[in-house]
């Protein structure tokens, strides 16, 4: 593992935060070089969490707890979200957006020594669309001579440019006092940018496979987690269900809840129901009735998972209801019918009974691991040499295509990019995927791998 990585683990263990309390939170953005991660460190107060750019280490979305004025919030550096070199303007506003979307308000970094650059009002343009609140910070205004600069990014077009030593620290108490202002008291439903608070579970299944009773069950169980939540502001469609000793975010159980029964014909509510939830979820738990065989609607429940690209668990439900005998039998149809999914982990449980129902949590966090995952660029090419070594793609049309380089470009999923000197057969590409799922272990999350043609 990275070095980077080792030190996150250090600042996840340090305790002085709950992870489960929902604070609002803020984005730092900015153009690379502006002093986002030494401002960040200003905010957070700790002087050594400065990370060096170091090139080829990802950092996404790395945040940090804060405390100003005696309220909590969330920091997210957006340096991981920096662009390599090329198409920076586009990618710059693609960072605003994705900030602008995912907290509550977002701080942009400005080097003042440099004044607005094309690249900071392409930012910028995105910003003010945004309905979030922004402050502007101008940085490197490490002395007098630079003050005078600072008026001239008013034509941002973000309001008041809050001038600002990160190196130094002179300026950043205003600044941090006018980015308390501008923060909501509570974390809006959007926000989850820092990954903080509980994490969010689909659960999934068609009709009477027993979602509600295992929602009833597990929430049953965990009672008094909701209650000492209920100040917070989860949103109401959501539960918080606590298992194994961790609170998850259940999402868009209302219905479930209410124990609202799909009348005949009414698939297509499921359906839209298992939309909704997926889009606000990042893992999902497809509930499959092990006492029957499985169904046209349960393969249709997991192509919707597979395709949202979520990470995925299966739990098969009312096993109080399969005797040993016939569990061998269904495993074997199982082991058939869900060969596409078989990097899911499957548990065999009981709503009815609560059985089994606490394994639900490791899996729901190996799932969640490998969807977070991230191999450093490094590392992955290592391993792709020798395997190509090994099994080198197959010859087409007289040639043979090279496989040049390949980078994960995102996580949550996983997904990778192959560049190659020409095209490779569908078979090759899953035998690379398959390998790519064992040797790096991504139980529970899809994997995808894309393959660009140098020309
Ligand atoms: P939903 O439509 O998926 O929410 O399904 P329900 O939770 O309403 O369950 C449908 C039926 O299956 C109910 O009669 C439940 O009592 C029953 N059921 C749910 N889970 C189990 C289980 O683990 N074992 C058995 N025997 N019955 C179950």
């Amino acid at each position: 593992e990275s070095e980077f990585a080792a030190w996150e683990d250090g600042l996840d263990g340090d305790g002085a935060f709950e992870p489960t309390v929902p604070t609002p939170t803020l984005a730092v953005v900015g153009r690379p070089n502006v002093g986002k991660s030494s401002l960040v460190n200003r905010i957070i107060g700790r002087r050594e969490a400065v990370v060096q750019d170091i090139p080829g280490v990802t950092r996404d979305r790395v945040s940090y707890e804060a405390l100003w004025g005696g309220r909590k919030f969330t920091v997210v550096d957006t340096g991981g979200w920096e662009p390599d070199a090329k198409g920076l303007q586009g990618d710059v506003a693609a960072q605003a957006e994705r900030a602008m979307l995912t907290t509550d308000a977002v701080m942009m970094v400005v080097d003042a020594s440099v004044g607005a650059t094309a690249t900071d009002e392409a930012m910028a343009k995105v910003l003010r669309r945004s309905k979030r609140p922004v402050i502007l910070a101008a940085n490197k205004v490490d002395d007098e001579r630079v003050v005078g600069d600072v008026a001239s990014l008013w034509t941002l077009g973000l309001g008041e440019p809050h001038p600002v030593s990160a190196l130094h620290g002179r300026g950043s108490g205003d600044l941090l006092d006018a980015m308390l202002a501008a923060l909501p008291a509570t974390p809006s439903e959007f926000s989850g940018g820092g990954n903080i608070g509980p994490r969010r579970v689909a659960l999934l299944g068609k009709p009477n496979v027993g979602k509600s009773s295992l929602l009833n069950k597990l929430a049953g169980d965990s009672r008094s987690v909701v209650n000492a939540m209920a100040g917070t502001t989860i949103d109401p469609v959501d539960s918080l269900v606590e298992i194994d000793g961790e609170v998850w975010r259940f999402v868009d159980t209302a219905g479930l809840r209410r124990r609202v029964h799909q009348a005949k014909g009414m698939e297509f509510y499921a359906s839209l129901r298992t939309q909704t939830a997926l889009e606000s979820a990042e893992v999902a738990i497809v509930l499959i009735d092990s006492s029957e065989p499985l169904t046209e609607q349960d393969q249709r429940v997991i192509t919707m998972v597979i395709e949202s690209g979520r990470a995925l668990v299966i739990a098969l439900n009312k096993a109080d209801l399969v005797d040993a005998e016939r569990r061998e039998d269904s495993n074997r149809e199982l082991e058939r019918d869900l060969v596409r999914v078989q990097w899911a982990q499957r548990i065999n449980i009981s709503a009815l009974t609560g059985r089994a129902t606490h394994r639900l949590a490791p899996a729901l966090r190996t799932a969640l691991e490998s969807w977070d995952r991230r191999i450093p660029t490094g590392r992955l090419n290592g391993w792709l040499a020798e395997l190509i070594q090994g099994t080198p793609p197959p010859v087409r049309g007289g040639k043979q295509p090279r496989v040049l380089f390949a980078t994960q470009a995102a996580n949550r999923p996983p997904t990778f990019v192959l560049f190659t000197t020409g095209f490779l057969e569908a078979g090759y590409r899953r035998f690379i995927e398959r390998r790519l799922r064992e040797d790096f272990a991504f139980t529970g999350s899809p994997v995808r791998v894309n393959v660009r043609v140098r020309e």
